[in-house]
Protein backbone atom coordinates (compact mmCIF):
# COMPACT_ATOMS: atom_id res chain seq x y z
CA UNK A 1 0.00 0.00 0.00
CA UNK A 2 0.97 3.68 -0.76
CA UNK A 3 1.86 5.98 1.98
CA UNK A 4 -0.30 8.59 2.58
CA UNK A 5 1.58 11.52 3.01
CA UNK A 6 -1.51 14.10 1.77
CA UNK A 7 -3.92 13.21 4.56
CA UNK A 8 -5.83 16.70 3.97
CA UNK A 9 -6.66 19.20 6.91
CA UNK A 10 -10.38 19.84 5.94
CA UNK A 11 -12.48 21.92 7.35
CA UNK A 12 -14.83 19.96 10.35
CA UNK A 13 -18.47 20.57 10.46
CA UNK A 14 -21.53 20.98 8.06
CA UNK A 15 -20.65 20.11 4.35
CA UNK A 16 -18.04 18.01 5.79
CA UNK A 17 -18.92 15.10 3.20
CA UNK A 18 -18.93 17.12 0.37
CA UNK A 19 -15.22 19.02 1.48
CA UNK A 20 -14.18 15.64 1.42
CA UNK A 21 -15.11 14.20 -1.92
CA UNK A 22 -13.70 17.27 -3.24
CA UNK A 23 -10.64 16.85 -1.62
CA UNK A 24 -10.64 12.90 -2.85
CA UNK A 25 -11.23 14.23 -6.54
CA UNK A 26 -8.58 16.58 -6.43
CA UNK A 27 -6.34 14.64 -4.71
CA UNK A 28 -6.85 12.31 -7.65
CA UNK A 29 -6.26 14.47 -10.01
CA UNK A 30 -3.06 15.82 -8.35
CA UNK A 31 -1.69 12.40 -7.87
CA UNK A 32 -3.00 10.05 -11.12
CA UNK A 33 -2.69 13.06 -13.38
CA UNK A 34 -5.83 14.54 -15.59
CA UNK A 35 -8.77 12.01 -15.87
CA UNK A 36 -12.11 12.14 -17.71
CA UNK A 37 -15.39 12.33 -14.79
CA UNK A 38 -16.08 8.31 -15.95
CA UNK A 39 -12.32 7.20 -14.52
CA UNK A 40 -12.72 9.96 -11.28
CA UNK A 41 -15.67 7.92 -10.41
CA UNK A 42 -14.41 4.62 -11.02
CA UNK A 43 -11.17 5.59 -8.98
CA UNK A 44 -13.17 7.65 -6.28
CA UNK A 45 -16.36 5.08 -6.15
CA UNK A 46 -18.50 7.97 -6.23
CA UNK A 47 -21.31 8.16 -8.61
CA UNK A 48 -20.72 9.76 -12.05
CA UNK A 49 -23.48 12.61 -10.96
CA UNK A 50 -22.05 13.31 -8.04
CA UNK A 51 -18.44 13.60 -9.47
CA UNK A 52 -20.44 16.23 -11.77
CA UNK A 53 -22.06 17.96 -9.27
CA UNK A 54 -19.08 18.50 -7.15
CA UNK A 55 -16.74 19.54 -10.67
CA UNK A 56 -19.33 21.43 -12.06
CA UNK A 57 -18.41 24.92 -10.44
CA UNK A 58 -14.23 23.90 -10.56
CA UNK A 59 -14.84 23.51 -14.06
CA UNK A 60 -17.00 26.98 -14.12
CA UNK A 61 -14.01 28.71 -12.50
CA UNK A 62 -11.75 27.57 -14.65
CA UNK A 63 -9.85 26.17 -11.86
CA UNK A 64 -10.02 22.73 -13.61
CA UNK A 65 -9.94 22.96 -17.73
CA UNK A 66 -10.58 20.38 -20.61
CA UNK A 67 -7.48 18.77 -22.03
CA UNK A 68 -8.17 16.45 -24.86
CA UNK A 69 -10.44 13.99 -25.35
CA UNK A 70 -10.66 10.24 -23.78
CA UNK A 71 -9.00 8.04 -26.29
CA UNK A 72 -11.37 4.89 -26.15
CA UNK A 73 -14.21 4.25 -25.70
CA UNK A 74 -17.59 3.82 -27.09
CA UNK A 75 -20.18 6.87 -27.93
CA UNK A 76 -18.84 10.39 -27.05
CA UNK A 77 -15.61 10.74 -26.65
CA UNK A 78 -14.83 12.52 -22.46
CA UNK A 79 -13.40 15.24 -21.90
CA UNK A 80 -9.66 14.51 -19.73
CA UNK A 81 -9.98 17.10 -17.01
CA UNK A 82 -6.56 18.86 -15.41
CA UNK A 83 -5.95 21.46 -13.46
CA UNK A 84 -5.41 24.75 -15.15
CA UNK A 85 -1.62 26.06 -15.36
CA UNK A 86 -2.65 29.11 -16.48
CA UNK A 87 -4.77 29.76 -12.81
CA UNK A 88 -2.76 27.91 -10.19
CA UNK A 89 1.05 27.59 -10.35
CA UNK A 90 3.55 26.30 -7.82
CA UNK A 91 7.20 27.54 -7.87
CA UNK A 92 9.50 24.62 -7.22
CA UNK A 93 13.03 26.01 -6.01
CA UNK A 94 16.08 23.19 -5.08
CA UNK A 95 19.13 24.91 -3.70
CA UNK A 96 22.43 23.13 -4.72
CA UNK A 97 25.77 24.34 -3.94
CA UNK A 98 26.48 26.21 -6.71
CA UNK A 99 23.34 26.73 -8.59
CA UNK A 100 19.39 26.53 -7.87
CA UNK A 101 16.90 25.07 -10.16
CA UNK A 102 13.65 26.84 -10.44
CA UNK A 103 10.85 25.65 -12.15
CA UNK A 104 6.85 26.41 -12.51
CA UNK A 105 4.91 23.10 -11.93
CA UNK A 106 0.61 22.57 -11.81
CA UNK A 107 -0.91 20.70 -9.17
CA UNK A 108 -0.60 17.55 -11.04
CA UNK A 109 3.34 18.02 -10.83
CA UNK A 110 4.08 18.45 -14.70
CA UNK A 111 6.97 21.30 -15.08
CA UNK A 112 5.54 23.66 -17.18
CA UNK A 113 8.72 25.95 -17.19
CA UNK A 114 12.33 25.12 -15.88
CA UNK A 115 15.73 27.07 -15.26
CA UNK A 116 18.67 26.67 -13.42
CA UNK A 117 20.74 29.65 -11.97
CA UNK A 118 24.35 29.17 -10.65
CA UNK A 119 26.46 31.21 -8.25
CA UNK A 120 29.46 31.06 -6.24
CA UNK A 121 29.91 28.33 -3.40
CA UNK A 122 29.10 30.11 -0.20
CA UNK A 123 26.53 32.45 -1.95
CA UNK A 124 24.74 34.34 1.02
CA UNK A 125 20.95 32.96 1.59
CA UNK A 126 19.18 36.48 0.61
CA UNK A 127 21.34 36.82 -2.55
CA UNK A 128 20.22 32.84 -3.21
CA UNK A 129 16.32 33.92 -2.93
CA UNK A 130 16.55 36.98 -4.61
CA UNK A 131 17.98 34.99 -7.78
CA UNK A 132 15.22 32.49 -7.50
CA UNK A 133 12.73 34.70 -7.15
CA UNK A 134 13.68 37.00 -9.98
CA UNK A 135 14.35 33.71 -12.55
CA UNK A 136 10.29 32.61 -11.37
CA UNK A 137 9.17 36.27 -12.09
CA UNK A 138 10.92 35.76 -15.77
CA UNK A 139 9.26 32.42 -16.47
CA UNK A 140 5.74 33.77 -15.44
CA UNK A 141 6.27 36.98 -18.32
CA UNK A 142 8.36 34.94 -20.81
CA UNK A 143 5.14 32.24 -20.46
CA UNK A 144 2.88 35.13 -20.36
CA UNK A 145 1.37 33.43 -17.06
CA UNK A 146 -0.65 36.11 -14.65
CA UNK A 147 1.74 36.53 -11.59
CA UNK A 148 -1.52 36.23 -9.73
CA UNK A 149 -1.52 32.58 -10.87
CA UNK A 150 1.36 31.83 -8.57
CA UNK A 151 0.08 30.21 -6.02
CA UNK A 152 2.83 29.56 -3.40
CA UNK A 153 6.81 28.68 -3.65
CA UNK A 154 8.32 25.12 -1.92
CA UNK A 155 12.04 25.02 -1.66
CA UNK A 156 13.91 22.41 -0.97
CA UNK A 157 17.54 22.61 0.48
CA UNK A 158 20.03 20.00 1.23
CA UNK A 159 20.75 20.45 4.94
CA UNK A 160 19.11 19.98 8.72
CA UNK A 161 15.73 21.90 8.55
CA UNK A 162 12.71 22.56 10.92
CA UNK A 163 10.07 22.40 8.02
CA UNK A 164 7.77 23.39 10.53
CA UNK A 165 9.25 26.86 11.24
CA UNK A 166 10.91 27.11 7.83
CA UNK A 167 13.94 27.33 9.94
CA UNK A 168 17.68 25.84 7.68
CA UNK A 169 19.42 25.18 10.96
CA UNK A 170 22.56 23.97 8.94
CA UNK A 171 23.27 23.24 5.39
CA UNK A 172 27.32 22.65 5.48
CA UNK A 173 27.90 22.58 2.50
CA UNK A 174 26.46 25.53 1.57
CA UNK A 175 27.90 27.26 4.74
CA UNK A 176 24.80 28.56 6.09
CA UNK A 177 23.19 28.53 9.50
CA UNK A 178 20.11 29.34 11.28
CA UNK A 179 18.76 31.00 8.47
CA UNK A 180 15.23 31.73 8.20
CA UNK A 181 14.77 30.65 4.71
CA UNK A 182 10.90 30.55 4.52
CA UNK A 183 10.63 34.11 5.92
CA UNK A 184 12.93 35.42 3.36
CA UNK A 185 11.07 34.13 0.32
CA UNK A 186 7.51 35.30 1.72
CA UNK A 187 8.91 38.21 2.56
CA UNK A 188 9.97 38.55 -1.35
CA UNK A 189 6.89 37.34 -2.87
CA UNK A 190 4.26 38.01 -0.23
CA UNK A 191 3.26 33.94 -0.94
CA UNK A 192 2.95 31.12 1.51
CA UNK A 193 6.49 29.04 1.23
CA UNK A 194 7.66 25.49 2.67
CA UNK A 195 11.21 24.43 3.26
CA UNK A 196 12.21 21.38 3.20
CA UNK A 197 15.43 18.61 3.44
CA UNK A 198 16.10 17.87 0.07
CA UNK A 199 16.29 13.94 0.47
CA UNK A 200 12.50 13.61 2.48
CA UNK A 201 11.04 15.90 0.01
CA UNK A 202 12.31 14.19 -3.06
CA UNK A 203 11.10 10.78 -1.03
CA UNK A 204 7.94 12.14 -0.40
CA UNK A 205 7.77 13.12 -4.26
CA UNK A 206 8.55 9.58 -5.42
CA UNK A 207 5.91 7.91 -3.53
CA UNK A 208 3.32 9.46 -4.41
CA UNK A 209 4.46 10.52 -8.35
CA UNK A 210 7.52 8.15 -9.06
CA UNK A 211 9.55 4.85 -8.24
CA UNK A 212 8.16 4.63 -4.53
CA UNK A 213 4.49 4.09 -5.68
CA UNK A 214 3.21 0.82 -4.13
CA UNK A 215 6.00 0.73 -1.33
CA UNK A 216 5.44 1.13 2.28
CA UNK A 217 9.84 0.64 2.66
CA UNK A 218 12.52 2.55 0.43
CA UNK A 219 15.18 4.99 0.84
CA UNK A 220 15.44 8.10 -1.57
CA UNK A 221 19.03 8.52 -1.79
CA UNK A 222 20.43 11.80 -2.92
CA UNK A 223 23.92 11.66 -4.71
CA UNK A 224 25.29 15.20 -5.68
CA UNK A 225 27.27 17.80 -4.04
CA UNK A 226 26.51 15.62 -0.69
CA UNK A 227 24.75 12.55 0.14
CA UNK A 228 21.65 12.64 1.62
CA UNK A 229 18.65 10.25 2.19
CA UNK A 230 14.96 10.45 2.53
CA UNK A 231 13.71 7.09 4.18
CA UNK A 232 10.23 5.95 4.37
CA UNK A 233 9.73 3.01 6.81
CA UNK A 234 6.71 1.02 7.62
CA UNK A 235 4.90 3.62 5.28
CA UNK A 236 6.08 7.11 7.02
CA UNK A 237 8.93 9.13 6.77
CA UNK A 238 11.33 9.24 9.19
CA UNK A 239 12.39 12.74 10.46
CA UNK A 240 13.82 12.01 14.02
CA UNK A 241 14.35 13.98 17.05
CA UNK A 242 16.42 16.71 15.22
CA UNK A 243 15.74 16.39 11.99
CA UNK A 244 18.85 14.49 11.16
CA UNK A 245 17.16 11.22 9.85
CA UNK A 246 18.62 10.24 6.49
CA UNK A 247 21.69 12.38 6.74
CA UNK A 248 23.28 9.02 5.66
CA UNK A 249 26.12 10.26 4.14
CA UNK A 250 28.02 11.03 7.35
CA UNK A 251 28.57 7.59 7.84
CA UNK A 252 31.99 6.69 7.89
CA UNK A 253 33.16 4.22 5.22
CA UNK A 254 36.83 4.36 6.15
CA UNK A 255 38.43 6.62 9.34
CA UNK A 256 41.40 6.72 7.39
CA UNK A 257 39.75 8.37 3.99
CA UNK A 258 39.59 12.35 3.75
CA UNK A 259 38.67 14.78 5.97
CA UNK A 260 34.28 15.73 5.69
CA UNK A 261 32.94 18.99 6.67
CA UNK A 262 31.18 17.46 9.37
CA UNK A 263 34.85 17.47 10.93
CA UNK A 264 34.88 13.26 10.63
CA UNK A 265 36.93 11.42 8.48
CA UNK A 266 36.49 9.27 5.88
CA UNK A 267 32.44 9.88 5.69
CA UNK A 268 30.73 8.00 2.85
CA UNK A 269 30.27 11.57 1.09
CA UNK A 270 34.03 12.38 1.09
CA UNK A 271 34.06 9.34 -1.50
CA UNK A 272 30.85 9.63 -3.61
CA UNK A 273 29.42 12.56 -3.57
CA UNK A 274 30.84 15.03 -6.57
CA UNK A 275 33.77 16.94 -5.11
CA UNK A 276 35.12 13.48 -4.22
CA UNK A 277 34.54 12.00 -7.77
CA UNK A 278 36.22 15.29 -9.75
CA UNK A 279 39.35 14.52 -7.30
CA UNK A 280 39.54 10.41 -8.49
CA UNK A 281 39.34 11.73 -12.01
CA UNK A 282 42.09 13.79 -11.27
CA UNK A 283 44.31 10.78 -9.35
CA UNK A 284 43.40 8.50 -11.93
CA UNK A 285 45.09 10.88 -14.63
CA UNK A 286 47.95 11.56 -13.11
CA UNK A 287 48.61 7.80 -12.48
CA UNK A 288 47.40 6.79 -16.14
CA UNK A 289 49.42 9.30 -17.86
CA UNK A 290 49.50 8.51 -21.63
CA UNK A 291 46.31 6.16 -22.28
CA UNK A 292 44.72 8.97 -24.25
CA UNK A 293 41.66 9.73 -22.42
CA UNK A 294 39.41 12.42 -23.46
CA UNK A 295 38.82 13.36 -19.33
CA UNK A 296 40.84 16.43 -17.75
CA UNK A 297 41.78 16.92 -13.97
CA UNK A 298 39.33 19.53 -13.83
CA UNK A 299 36.39 17.54 -15.73
CA UNK A 300 32.81 17.56 -14.30
CA UNK A 301 30.80 14.87 -13.73
CA UNK A 302 28.73 15.08 -16.57
CA UNK A 303 31.89 14.66 -18.83
CA UNK A 304 32.60 11.52 -16.43
CA UNK A 305 29.71 10.00 -17.83
CA UNK A 306 30.08 11.37 -21.10
CA UNK A 307 33.44 9.69 -21.44
CA UNK A 308 32.22 6.34 -19.72
CA UNK A 309 29.34 5.98 -22.06
CA UNK A 310 32.12 6.13 -24.89
CA UNK A 311 34.22 3.57 -23.48
CA UNK A 312 36.69 5.57 -22.25
CA UNK A 313 39.24 3.69 -20.28
CA UNK A 314 40.13 6.13 -17.79
CA UNK A 315 36.38 7.13 -16.82
CA UNK A 316 35.34 3.46 -16.65
CA UNK A 317 37.74 3.09 -14.00
CA UNK A 318 36.29 6.11 -12.08
CA UNK A 319 32.99 4.75 -12.36
CA UNK A 320 33.72 1.35 -10.83
CA UNK A 321 35.79 2.44 -8.09
CA UNK A 322 32.96 5.18 -7.25
CA UNK A 323 30.20 2.24 -7.33
CA UNK A 324 32.67 -0.23 -5.28
CA UNK A 325 32.04 2.99 -2.64
CA UNK A 326 28.65 3.11 -3.43
CA UNK A 327 28.18 -0.38 -3.05
CA UNK A 328 29.69 -0.57 0.52
CA UNK A 329 28.03 2.24 1.93
CA UNK A 330 24.58 1.36 -0.06
CA UNK A 331 25.26 -1.92 2.58
CA UNK A 332 24.73 0.03 5.73
CA UNK A 333 21.35 1.95 4.49
CA UNK A 334 20.21 -1.72 3.85
CA UNK A 335 21.41 -3.26 6.83
CA UNK A 336 19.74 -0.19 9.01
CA UNK A 337 16.29 0.08 6.61
CA UNK A 338 15.71 -2.93 5.19
CA UNK A 339 14.33 -1.12 1.76
CA UNK A 340 11.98 -3.04 -0.47
CA UNK A 341 13.84 -0.46 -3.25
CA UNK A 342 16.43 2.01 -2.96
CA UNK A 343 15.87 5.02 -5.65
CA UNK A 344 18.82 7.10 -6.38
CA UNK A 345 18.79 10.40 -7.68
CA UNK A 346 20.54 13.63 -7.46
CA UNK A 347 22.89 15.21 -9.94
CA UNK A 348 25.40 12.57 -9.93
CA UNK A 349 23.11 9.94 -11.04
CA UNK A 350 21.60 11.98 -13.76
CA UNK A 351 25.31 12.56 -15.04
CA UNK A 352 27.15 9.56 -14.61
CA UNK A 353 23.71 7.22 -14.78
CA UNK A 354 26.03 4.18 -15.90
CA UNK A 355 26.71 4.47 -12.12
CA UNK A 356 23.46 2.78 -11.24
CA UNK A 357 24.53 -0.47 -13.04
CA UNK A 358 27.92 -0.61 -11.95
CA UNK A 359 27.11 -0.24 -8.27
CA UNK A 360 24.44 -3.03 -8.68
CA UNK A 361 26.70 -5.10 -9.56
CA UNK A 362 29.01 -3.86 -7.27
CA UNK A 363 26.89 -5.09 -4.80
CA UNK A 364 25.92 -8.69 -5.57
CA UNK A 365 29.09 -9.20 -5.51
CA UNK A 366 29.82 -8.36 -1.43
CA UNK A 367 28.68 -11.40 0.47
CA UNK A 368 26.92 -9.21 3.29
CA UNK A 369 24.61 -7.73 0.26
CA UNK A 370 24.01 -11.22 -1.55
CA UNK A 371 21.08 -12.09 1.17
CA UNK A 372 19.13 -8.42 0.23
CA UNK A 373 18.51 -8.31 -3.50
CA UNK A 374 17.72 -4.96 -3.33
CA UNK A 375 16.82 -3.45 -6.60
CA UNK A 376 18.61 -0.20 -7.28
CA UNK A 377 16.74 2.13 -9.55
CA UNK A 378 16.92 6.30 -11.13
CA UNK A 379 14.10 8.09 -9.48
CA UNK A 380 11.06 9.09 -11.95
CA UNK A 381 10.97 12.48 -13.87
CA UNK A 382 14.90 12.86 -13.16
CA UNK A 383 15.42 16.22 -14.58
CA UNK A 384 12.76 17.46 -12.83
CA UNK A 385 13.14 15.35 -9.61
CA UNK A 386 14.29 17.78 -7.45
CA UNK A 387 12.10 20.71 -8.26
CA UNK A 388 8.56 19.02 -7.77
CA UNK A 389 10.04 17.33 -4.91
CA UNK A 390 10.61 20.86 -3.90
CA UNK A 391 6.97 22.19 -5.12
CA UNK A 392 4.80 19.09 -3.66
CA UNK A 393 4.41 20.38 0.08
CA UNK A 394 2.79 23.77 -1.30
CA UNK A 395 0.64 21.98 -3.76
CA UNK A 396 -1.08 19.40 -1.53
CA UNK A 397 -1.77 22.27 0.62
CA UNK A 398 -3.22 24.08 -1.88
CA UNK A 399 -5.60 21.22 -3.12
CA UNK A 400 -6.63 21.42 0.41
CA UNK A 401 -7.71 24.96 0.20
CA UNK A 402 -9.41 24.20 -3.20
CA UNK A 403 -11.49 21.52 -1.14
CA UNK A 404 -12.55 24.04 1.79
CA UNK A 405 -13.92 26.31 -0.96
ZN1 LIG B 1 30.73 13.81 7.34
Amino acid sequence: MTPDFASPRLKVGRGDLRRRNRWLLLHLIQTHGPSSQAGLARRSGLSPATVSAILQPLIENRTLVEEGKAQSGIGRKASILAFNPRSILIAGVSIEQEECEVALVDLSARVLDHVTAEYPRYTEPREVADLAVARIRAMLRSNRIDSRALAGIGVAIPGLVDSDSGLVCVATNLGWRNVQLRALFEQKTQLPASVEHLGRAKARAQAVWGQGAGHRNFVCLEIGSGIGAGVVADGRILIGAGAFAGEVGHTVLDPSGPRCACGLDGCWETFCASPAIRRRIGEHLASDAGTGSTLTPGSSVAELGRAAGQGDPVARRVVAETARHLARGLVNVIWNFDPEVVILSGSVVRNCPSLIEATQAGLAKLEAARSFNVPLVAASHESDASVIAASAVVSFRRVEELANG
